[in-house]
Order: C-alpha cells, then structure tokens, then sequence
C-alpha cells in the first residue's frame, strides 16, 4: 500500500491550494479528486473553479460589458449601434476561463510532484483512503495511507422540496451558468449572493427577474446601510426582491414555471420561463463514508474541527467548505495553507475576523470587519468616517459614481473594527483594508498613507480621514 506524507481529498481551492503548500515544504503528497467536468473528463479546482467563483465571474464580466455597450457608453460619447449578444458565444468563453485555469492547476501539481489521484475517496481505518475510480478507463479501486489526511470535499448546493431541481426549468447554480440563452422571466429563490450575482447577470442580458427571499430582511448579514443602498440600487436596475416569502408550491404548464409562494398579503403565484434555487449550500460529505470512522460532525452536517482545523481524530484535518465559517474560496485556501504548514511543523496562522466578502454586483459590495449593528450589540465605541464615491475624481472620470466607503474605527484606540464598500472596484479596494486591520492600523494611519491621484483608492483615503472630521473633498 502506497504511503503518502499527505492525503488530501478534494480539489477546490482548499484542497489543491493545501496539496501546493504541503509540496512546496518538502512532504509528499497525493490529491484525490473526483470531479469529472461537462466534457466527461477529470478535472481540479472543485467548485470555485469548475461552476463556482470562476464561471459565474466570466459571465458578470462579459453581461456588465455588454449592458456598457447598451445603456451607458452614450455618456462616454460612444454610439454602439447594433450591439447584441451571443449568449453561447458568452458560454463558449466562460467555458475556456474554466478549462485554461483547470488545467494549469494540473500542470502546478505536475510541477510539485503531487500525485493527482481521480476517483472518489472514502475514508477508511487507519488514515487509509480508498480510491473508486469516476471513468470507464480507469484502474480499479485503491488504497493508499496518508500520515496525514486533509479532508476538503466542499459543498454542494442545498434543495427544497417545493422546488425540486431538475436543470430543465428548475436550476441550481451549476445549472444556471449554462443557459443558452436569456429567460424572458426568470425567478430567483433567494436573495442571497449567488441570486444577487446570477440575477444581475441574466437581467442585463434582458430577462425580467424576480426574486422570492424567505427573510424580511435584505442581506442580513450585510452592515445595513450598504444593504439598504444595495437594495434601491438593484431594484432600480430592475431586479424585483420580494421579501418574507415562502414557497409553497411549484408546478409546470408544460412552456413555464409556475411558482406558488405566500406573504404577508397573502398567496400569490408566479409563472416564469426558468427558476433558479439558491437558498445556500451543504457541507459535501457523501462519498467519504464517515459513518465508521469515528469522524464527528455537527448537526448541520459539517466536520468538526478546532480553530486549527483539526477534526476529532488526530492528524486529520478539515477545511473549507466542509467546516464551519463562511464558504468562501478564500477562506477554504487559507485553511489550507495554514493546515500543510502545521503538519510540517511550523506554525499555520488564520485570522478569521478579517476574512473579506464581496458580492459582484454592480456597483460591487464587499466588506471586512465588524458591521455598524455588530457594534452596537457588542456594546463597543466607535467612530464612523464615509466617504461617497460621486465626490471621488476618478470615479467621475469613470462615470460610476454610486456608492459609498465607510470606515469604523474605535473611539479609544482609532483600530480599524470595519470597512464597508459599495461602489466601483469595490472588490479590488477592499484589499487595502484587509491589509490595514491584519497590522492592526489606525483610521488614522490610513489617513496619512498616501494613496495616488486620481483613484478609486482615494475613498478609502478620505472614508479613513472621515472618522477624524477632516475629509478634504466633502
Ligand atoms: P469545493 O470547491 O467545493 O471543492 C471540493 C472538491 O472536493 C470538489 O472538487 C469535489 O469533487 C471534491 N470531492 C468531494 N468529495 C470527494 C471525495 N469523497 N473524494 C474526492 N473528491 C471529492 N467564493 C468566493 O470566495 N468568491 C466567489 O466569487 C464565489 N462565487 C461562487 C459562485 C457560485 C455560483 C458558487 C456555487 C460558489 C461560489 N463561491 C465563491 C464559493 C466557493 O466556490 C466555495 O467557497 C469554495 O469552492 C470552497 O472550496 P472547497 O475547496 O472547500 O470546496
Ligand atoms: P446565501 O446563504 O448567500 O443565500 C441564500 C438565501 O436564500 C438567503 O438569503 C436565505 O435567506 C434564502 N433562503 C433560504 N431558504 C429559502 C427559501 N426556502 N425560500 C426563499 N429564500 C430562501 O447562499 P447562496 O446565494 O446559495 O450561496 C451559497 C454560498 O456560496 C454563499 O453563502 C457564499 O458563501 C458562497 N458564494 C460566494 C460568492 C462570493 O463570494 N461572491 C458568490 C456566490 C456564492
């Protein structure tokens, strides 16, 4: 039986970022990786990469350029007449983006030596893990042992019943990356970041959609004023957000959907050409057969693990999606990092409290750090510097002058607690925050930090110089 230093099973951002940093430290590793992509074929990089972060960013990007063309070019002085779109061409490119970064993953883990095993691993005694082959022409089922096992098998997105999904009419998100082409209506279960993203996408490419969410509340977990701006700006774009709902009922008219839900005022129904389910995802457990390895999981399904994300048997690890904390890539592929680098034994470091968020919208949100209302409730002192981006000179110059950037920071001591974005390039700005509060800044030392003319960055410079009352340009 072949003996690894490291086992990891799975291939997202958590799984082959951690397979990297084991290689790079000098362990031997082998990476067991089940996912076949449409082609048929093996494939690395997981969600993120194959229907997730990477697929659903190509088709922002190229639906924002075509909506440039259609409603706002005018403004720059440009006349694009005759401007449609290819919605398979749209795909066909997407598609590339996926199949370009995949297989550069495959060539990374050729580079470091790992060993990218294909098939479905199932956790046996001992750190045994026991390979079923996913392809036809694949060898037979083996068993290797991992010193170390990294458990990072991910997610996969939740159902209801009500709304049983069969990629006909009734999609997921892998499902609703791939339309050829857009829905004249389009209904979206759940205003959460996946209907947000997905929503914008195939609105500005002309679908009228709607949006059933179950909460009162608009983005919950978002500072409220950005979600409260987030809110009027998208409706304003056209997506129609119907909150406190409850579905009750789908049903077919064999050309729509028709969609039975329940509100305050009442039952209501919907008939529309697709529908979207994007009520959150599940922890990805199924082919690890955990049931006789003593692996404990918590009542929604997902791995227990500590703060150092190790599970209740010793040297084994999980990370990602499959633990607690928010299912991002990023996140995922810091476990990862800090994982390989404790099994090597140096330290291995995460700071969950400045993991940042973005929802890529337009104008993007994105965010780190303590909410105004998460102060409040924890009873601390803070001051509040903002800054709104129609006074940012280069946001003029760009024509994108929604939003806003606003900075928390503690009475006492001026630490950053927060930085809240809604605007241009929210996403890219957002690094300089994270930045900040990793080394523990002042809204002070922001302010005197000396951010180039002209940028977007400027916002953040003056949101920072805010808290003190002395922005320059408001
Ligand atoms: P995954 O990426 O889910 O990878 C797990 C891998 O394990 C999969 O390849 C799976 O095949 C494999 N696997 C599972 N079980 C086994 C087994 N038994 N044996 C072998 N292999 C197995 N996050 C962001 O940060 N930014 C974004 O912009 C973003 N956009 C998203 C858009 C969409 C539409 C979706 C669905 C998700 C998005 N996410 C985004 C979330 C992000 O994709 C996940 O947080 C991330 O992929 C989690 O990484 P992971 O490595 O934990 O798991
Ligand atoms: P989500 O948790 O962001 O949103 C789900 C929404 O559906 C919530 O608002 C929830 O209240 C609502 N909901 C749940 N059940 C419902 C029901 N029965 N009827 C109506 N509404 C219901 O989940 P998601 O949008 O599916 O995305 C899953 C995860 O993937 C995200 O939480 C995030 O971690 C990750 N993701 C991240 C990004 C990004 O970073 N930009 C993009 C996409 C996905």
């Amino acid at each position: 039986m072949q003996t690894y230093d490291v086992v990891v099973i799975g291939a997202g951002p958590g799984g082959y970022i951690a397979a990297i940093r084991c290689a790079q430290l000098g362990l031997s590793v082998a990476c067991v990786e089940g996912w076949l992509n449409e082609k048929g074929k093996p494939a690395l990089g997981g969600t993120c990469l194959n229907v997730g972060c990477i697929p659903s960013k190509a088709l922002l990007d190229s639906s924002h350029h075509y909506e440039f063309l259609k409603h706002d070019a005018l403004e720059h002085g440009i006349t694009a007449s005759g401007v449609s779109i290819d919605v398979n061409r749209m795909i066909a490119r997407k598609n590339k983006v996926v199949s370009i970064l995949t297989q550069g993953i495959a060539s990374l883990f050729r580079k470091h030596k790992i060993d990218w095993l294909q098939g479905y691993g199932r956790l046996l005694k001992d750190k045994q893990v026991e390979i079923k082959p996913v392809t036809e022409d694949a060898s037979d089922t083996q068993v290797i042992v991992g010193k170390h096992i990294i458990i990072a098998t991910g997610s996969v997105p939740a159902t209801i019943p009500v709304a049983a999904v069969d990629n006909e009419r009734i999609f997921d998100s892998t499902g609703a990356l791939e339309f050829n082409q857009a829905p004249r209506t389009l209904g979206i279960i759940g205003a959460g970041v996946i209907g947000l993203e997905l929503g914008s996408v195939w609105r500005r490419l002309g679908s009228e959609v709607v949006i059933l969410e179950a909460m009162d509340e608009f983005l919950p977990t978002v500072d409220r004023q950005l979600a409260n701006e987030a809110m009027k700006t998208l409706q304003k774009q056209g997506l129609d957000i119907r909150l406190g709902t409850k579905v009750t009922a789908t049903g077919s008219n064999n050309q729509q959907v028709m969609v039975h839900y329940e509100d305050r005022d009442g039952k209501h129904q919907i008939n529309v050409d697709k529908l979207i389910v994007a009520i959150g995802r599940q922890p990805n457990t199924e082919h690890l057969g955990l049931n006789d390895t003593g692996l404990e999981l918590d009542n929604d399904g997902f791995i227990i693990v500590d703060e150092q994300c190790r599970t209740s048997i010793e040297e084994i690890y999980a990370i990602g999606d499959v633990v607690r904390g928010p299912m991002l890539a990023h996140k995922a592929s810091e476990e990862g990092v800090s994982v390989a680098e404790q099994i090597a034994g140096l330290g291995g470091h995460m700071d969950y409290g400045i993991i940042p968020w973005v929802i890529y919208t337009w104008p993007e949100i994105a965010w780190v750090g303590k909410s105004e209302q998460e102060l409040k409730d924890a009873g601390i002192e803070y001051r509040t510097g903002s800054f709104p981006f129609i006074a940012n000179g280069r946001a003029r110059a760009m024509a994108d002058t929604r939003g806003m950037v606003k900075c928390l920071a503690d009475t006492q001591t001026d630490r950053i607690l927060g930085v809240h974005i809604i605007g241009p390039n929210a996403s890219e700005l957002i690094a300089e925050a994270v930045i900040a509060m990793a080394f523990d800044s002042s809204a002070e030392d922001m302010a005197r930090t000396i951010h180039a003319h002209p940028t977007l960055a400027e916002a953040m410079h003056e949101a920072a110089l805010a808290v003190d009352d002395r922005p320059i340009h408001i």
